[in-house]
């Protein structure tokens, strides 16, 4: 048994029931689990270590509900900078391709390192490409030596260009092998605890490169095992044009007739969604991995934050792969999030002098949606915010940094509304992960090195 004392954090942000915001507040914190949090002084004073917080703003750490971590390895490459999703997808596949097992390992340390910094304490990731022997595990081991809380997904293509769909036919699997192995990966390293650092998803990539028959057989495979089920929707018009042609469906249509709406559900992006659509997500307890900065990056559209929030829908943020979004910055996103709905209210018609809460943003709504809206998307009870009995995972900001000069009178309106800041310290279940804005297991200088090498190899032979 260990115990950790976090004190004198000069603002602590709960995210508990009743939203409290404590000045001199602080954590007591056992094997990796709060016990008590409360104003310092009431607060055991002795502990096995002991983090003195004074100055900084302390908060859940925030968690990131869609990534394509690999992605990494091909940001702003020329020929996908100007391009739209589908013309991105085929310029970028045949470089993916070329990936090892050794790339995903770097990758994946090189997005959670900066998902670290960044302020994030659990990162789902998406990866659905597995060319020359690359496997879910090479992301799964990387993973555990940056000290985040991971929820791999077992993606999946099985649609090549043959068969209609949008991948070239070298990139797709056949189905039999993507369902064994997505069975082997959840016997091996699903862990349905509370304090889980790795959790398995299943999810065929996309309407435009599975077919109907995979989405199924995964629901009925997931559901067996009670692991959740993860995909893009909705992200475009191309989509939605795609599957009435295809499927003769829109895209929730089509989810719908292949069982894919439930609790057990979240969709990335979710832009073109009617009311009749919205009220099927809101009724099935379905949830939605918001990604402001891709959707901006690949002109897709603007999703309907505001409306999913009002009808009760589950709402998380998420950076998206780092080709469609070139940052993997969860405060940034908070940011853009705030600001998108904003201008999705403007272009609408909002009144701000009427009815202001009906059409604005906050920025402490917008810190929900990536903290407790992000554990409910991917099914957590035991994440999203600091209260007795959740796991240790709290991330701290100084106050008295340039950034925030003049802001003092409500630190977590500055969080959001001032420029995105880097984390001074991040644990995740009590344990450091950063400490004084370094990363404490990666040798970062070295890892940049690495990872730009297999950039090269991987862009520079285009
Ligand atoms: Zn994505």
């Amino acid at each position: 048994m260990t115990t950790l004392l976090v004190k004198n954090c000069s603002f602590l942000v709960t995210m508990d029931g009743q939203r409290r915001e404590i000045c001199d507040g602080g954590l007591f914190i056992r094997d990796g689990f709060i016990e008590k949090v409360a104003a310092t002084s009431e607060l055991p004073q002795r502990a096995d270590e002991v983090l003195d917080l004074t100055g900084y703003i302390v908060f859940p750490g925030l968690v990131n509900t869609h990534h394509h971590f690999y992605q990494t390895l091909t940001r702003v490459v020329p020929a996908a900078q100007n391009a739209n999703l589908f013309t991105w997808l085929k310029t970028l596949y045949p470089i993916w391709a070329r990936m090892t097992p050794d790339d995903i390992y770097v990758s994946t340390q090189t997005a959670l390192s900066e998902l670290a910094l960044d302020l994030c304490t659990t990162a789902s990731d998406h990866l659905y490409l597995y060319p020359n022997g690359s496997r879910l595990d090479d992301e799964i081991a990387a993973a555990g030596t940056v000290g985040l809380r991971l929820h791999a997904s077992r993606g999946s293509m099985s649609l090549g260009e043959s068969q209609g769909g949008l991948p070239p036919d070298s990139v797709v699997e056949p189905e039999d092998s993507i369902l064994m192995d997505s069975e082997r990966l959840i016997q091996t390293y699903h862990d349905p605890k509370p304090g889980a650092m790795v959790r398995i998803v299943l999810a065929p990539c996309s309407p435009f490169s599975v077919t109907g028959d995979l989405m199924r057989q995964s629901a009925e495979l997931a559901r067996k095992y009670g692991v959740h089920l993860h995909t893009h929707l909705a992200e475009t018009q191309d989509e939605e044009v795609f599957c009435q042609q295809k499927f003769g469906h829109r895209p929730v249509g089509y989810m719908e007739s292949v069982n894919w709406v439930g609790k057990d559900v979240w969709f990335a992006h979710s832009v073109y969604l009617n009311a009749e659509e919205i009220k099927t997500f809101a009724r099935t307890g379905c949830g939605v991995a918001h990604c402001p900065s891709s959707n901006m990056r690949l002109a897709s559209g603007i999703a309907p934050i505001r409306e999913y929030l009002r009808s009760g829908v589950n709402v998380g943020v998420a950076v998206d792969g780092s080709a469609s979004n070139d940052g993997s910055h969860m405060l940034e996103e908070v940011r853009q999030a705030l600001l998108l709905a904003r201008v999705r209210a403007g272009v609408e018609g909002a009144s701000l002098s009427s009815n202001e809460e009906a059409w604005i943003m906050t920025a402490r709504q917008a810190l929900e949606m990536a903290t407790l809206g992000g554990a409910a998307v991917l099914g957590r009870t035991d994440i999203g915010s600091l209260e007795p009995g959740k796991c240790a995972d709290l991330v701290a900001i100084r106050l008295d940094r340039l950034d925030y000069a003049g802001a003092q009178h409500d630190p977590v309106a500055a969080l959001v509304f001032c420029a995105p800041q880097k984390v001074d310290f991040n644990l995740v279940q009590g344990k450091p992960v950063v400490a004084n804005g370094q990363l404490v297991r990666i040798e970062q200088r070295l890892l940049v090195e690495q990872h730009n090498r297999a950039s090269r190899r991987l862009v520079g032979a285009l």
